[in-house]
């Protein structure tokens, strides 16, 4: 500044010998003072100090700023200081004649001479108020005297008035401007902020370090983070450490990709669930599209899958009770239409009558066995179908069962070859283990051609660990059979499940049995499974667990 000030005083050609001394305090004093206007930042204060400033070159009766409008070329009264109903009039007839634009273009402190018309008007000085070439508008002084010039000196001090006090001026603007345009972010930050905190979905925004930039306050519920200042922590500080190997790679994924949708199964860190998560990742990019982050949209699906999973359980009832009442209706339409035959027939034809009561016999049968399946079936599902597990010979309980389904194997001549050796003990539920080898023997038989045989034997499969002990024992019943498809090889252990080899003709059976062997044999800590090839035979395996 002080350079300023000698650059100042050389401009004004100041001789320090001869100039006269008040003069030079003067000029010393407003200098001084116009200086402290760049530290002067609101419009208010600049004009107040303008006021102070103006009576020490000329003595006014009245003092007024006007202001350009930024994008035209007019000009209009900010501020005043005494301009009494005269001086406002003169003021606006001089915004009219458009004497302002004239003289800030001019760029030169003006004195302007009073219009003819008005005789006892004095004349107004105009000093242009400048930043560089830009004009932000004038200081307009009318001079208590009747002034018919400037000096040099006057109006190169008011000249660097215009040009300090325009430079503050626009100064202030250009704050008020950034004042309103911070407010108007602050709102819209903090609008933003409250849409994104009373969002249901958890959202994480991450910077390219990896530091977490917008955690809301779902997230934090979902994922059970008890921290208070996320924000700023590098998430791999955050979260345990399978966590942040799921979101290193969704990270990761969304760089090359653009976005990404994974699941997670996440525990919780407090209630130790572990909740079904979607985690959808998109970047994030600055105005000149540089990668700057990630953010994720996180929704915890716990409810979404239960109401999939009533909605499926729901479905499967209803599917449940269409397919028992066809299976109830099937044998009851028979029974029902021969006792019709019965009713009406001829009492000299024994043969067909004895036909058609066997057949309302097996049907009838058919129906036993179907109500007691149903019966198991709820029992298994109502958790009600305890075993009374002991020491079980499974020589003798196969040979019980053999002897059940004599008959049938005699009617199709077929052989049961039985290898199992007679000592063989298994933990089991005799009663139920009956119902396993009845069906998966009755089964064989019933899909195996005449004069076939069928082998049942056993392989003893060892503990392996020091958690499993008990040895198990593998039993085998294998057939000649019509073999079962791959693709069947798993679905006939669920219920109503049969393989039709034509879709029009109903196997024999309700697709009940087996779905029933694997539950009695899943409550017993065993398995079921089976190998088959098409025409040539299946195997069924299933496996009881040895005493110590
Ligand atoms: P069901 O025999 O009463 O139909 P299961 O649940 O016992 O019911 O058997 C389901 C289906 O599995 C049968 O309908 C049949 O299609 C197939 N299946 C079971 N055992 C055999 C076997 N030994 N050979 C060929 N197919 C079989």
């Amino acid at each position: 500044m002080k350079e300023l000030l000698q650059e100042n005083l050389s401009d004004l050609n100041l001789d320090k010998q001869t100039q006269d001394q008040s003069d030079f305090e003067k000029y010393k004093n407003v200098f001084k003072e116009t200086r402290q206007l760049g530290d002067i930042h609101q419009s208010e204060e600049i004009f107040t100090c303008i006021v102070k400033i103006v009576p020490q070159i000329v003595e006014f009766s009245g003092v007024g700023l006007v202001e350009k409008e930024q994008y035209s070329d007019s000009y209009f009264l900010k501020k005043e200081h005494h301009l009494d109903g005269e001086l406002d009039k003169h003021m606006r007839r001089l915004e009219r004649s458009g004497c302002f634009k004239w003289v800030c273009e001019s760029e030169t402190v003006s004195l302007i001479p009073p219009a003819k018309e008005l005789m006892n008007a004095k004349p107004v000085i105009i000093v242009p108020l400048l930043t560089g070439k830009k004009i932000v508008g004038a200081v307009v002084i009318f001079p208590k005297k009747k002034i018919m010039e400037l000096n040099y000196k006057d109006s190169e001090l008011l000249a660097l008035l215009g040009t300090q006090a325009g430079i503050a001026l626009e100064n202030a603007r250009l704050n008020e401007e950034m004042a309103i345009k911070n407010q108007v972010l602050s709102s819209m930050r903090s609008y933003l902020e409250n849409s994104i905190e009373s969002v249901g979905e958890g959202i994480i925004a991450v910077d390219s370090d990896g530091k977490i930039s917008l955690f809301n306050s779902s997230v934090r519920d979902i994922l059970g983070v008890e921290c208070d200042t996320a924000i700023g922590l590098p998430y791999k500080e955050l979260f345990d450490p399978e966590f942040v190997i799921f979101l290193d790679q969704l990270f990761e994924s969304t760089l090359t990709t653009g976005e990404c949708q994974e699941e997670y199964s996440y525990q919780h860190p407090v209630t130790k669930k572990l909740l079904p998560l979607e985690m959808h990742a998109t970047i994030l990019h600055d105005t000149e599209k540089k990668h700057v982050g990630a953010i994720a949209v996180c929704r915890d699906l716990t409810e979404h899958q239960e109401l999939y999973h009533y909605r499926k359980l729901d479905q499967l009832k209803d599917e449940f009770i269409s397919t028992v009442s066809h299976e109830l209706r099937t044998p009851l339409t028979s029974i029902k239409s021969f006792i019709e035959i019965l009713k009406d027939m001829e009492t000299s034809d024994p043969v067909s009558r004895n036909e058609f009561l066997q057949i309302i016999d097996k049907e009838s049968d058919r129906l036993i066995q179907l109500i007691e399946e149903l019966l198991d079936i709820s029992k298994i599902n109502r958790g009600e179908m305890n075993s009374e597990i002991s020491i079980v010979d499974v020589d003798n309980v196969c040979k019980k069962s053999m002897l059940l389904l004599k008959g049938v194997a005699d009617k199709k001549n077929i052989t049961l070859d039985l290898k199992l050796s007679d000592d063989l003990i298994v933990l089991s539920d005799e009663n139920r283990l009956i119902q396993v080898f009845v069906n998966l023997i009755g089964n064989a038989l019933k899909f195996s051609p005449e004069n076939s045989t069928i082998n049942i034997w056993s392989e003893q499969i060892p503990g392996n660990n020091s958690l499993q002990k008990n040895n198990y024992l593998k039993i085998a019943i294998q057939d000649e059979g019509i073999g079962i498809p791959k693709d069947s090889l798993k679905t006939i252990f669920e219920k109503f499940k049969q393989v039709r080899e034509d879709p029009s003709t109903k196997p024999d059976g309700n697709g009940l049995g087996l779905w029933l062997c694997k539950q009695i044999l899943l409550q017993q800590g065993g398995n079921i499974w089976a190998e088959s090839e098409r025409k040539k035979g299946s195997t069924f395996f299933f496996t009881l667990q040895q005493p110590e």
